[in-house]
């Protein structure tokens, strides 16, 4: 479950956005809609205690964020929330056995070699563990973005932007997947969008819009 109450964000020297509010079941599934620049990735930011709300509650899978100080929010943050960033994040420098294996180590879980293989083997990507990122398709880098992001079946998974690069047909494949994956651990699942075609691919998800920021700027 995912509830805010007037939940505002100011970056240092930049325009106030107030946000919404809103209640997601645990389960459900939430698009946040609006243009570029309207706050969507730092809602997300906010929800993973990346950032630090100005004003509001924030409630994340029954746990009050602003209970939690700066090494807990860590700590709750790599077990309970799946982020899958816009851009993926994986180390160049570790091959996808050890990218996934980093799961555990950042959320203090003793490693389970066994259950890296079996979500490399669910998401189809049997055999490239040994494999460094850059050796992989864009779409085969996603999945093991979503791999790693649902290791330890989070609560909560956060997809920022996932169908950026993709085509349509890819599009559909994708956002079916990152639901399916989601419910089977039974997480929340959060997709940020300017894609119109995400909507109509998650019909049945509840629509948090977002607004042009007055005086904002795409970064
Ligand atoms: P969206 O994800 O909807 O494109 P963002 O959350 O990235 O929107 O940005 C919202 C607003 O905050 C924009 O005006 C953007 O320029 C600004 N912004 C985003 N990230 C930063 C940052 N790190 N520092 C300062 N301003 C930022
Ligand atoms: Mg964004």
């Amino acid at each position: 479950m995912i509830e805010t109450l007037g939940v505002a964000f100011a970056y240092p020297g930049g325009q106030r956005i107030r946000f919404n509010d809103v209640v997601v079941e645990q389960g459900g599934t939430l698009l946040l809609r609006g243009p570029s620049g309207s706050g969507k990735s730092t809602w997300l930011a906010l929800v993973a205690g990346l950032l630090t709300p100005t004003a509001g509650l924030l409630r994340v899978a029954s746990q009050d964020m602003a209970a939690l100080g700066p090494s807990a929010r860590d700590a709750w943050r790599a077990r309970h929330v799946g982020f899958l960033p816009q851009k993926l994040h994986l180390s160049d420098a570790l091959n996808v056995f050890d990218n996934l294996a980093l799961a555990y180590f950042a959320a203090g879980v003793p490693l389970d070699r066994a259950a890296v293989t079996q979500a490399l083997s669910a998401l189809g990507l049997d055999g490239l563990g040994g494999r460094k990122p850059m050796q992989l398709s864009g779409g085969q880098a996603q999945r093991v973005a979503l791999a790693r992001a649902l290791l330890l079946h989070p609560r909560v998974v956060l997809a920022d932007e996932p169908t950026a690069s993709l085509d349509d047909a890819a599009c559909a494949t994708a956002l079916q997947r990152l639901q399916q994956s989601a419910q089977a651990c039974g997480a929340t699942l959060v997709v940020a969008t300017h894609d119109a075609r995400v909507l109509q691919a998650l019909p049945q998800a509840q629509v948090l819009g977002f607004h042009a920021v007055a005086g904002g700027v795409a970064p």
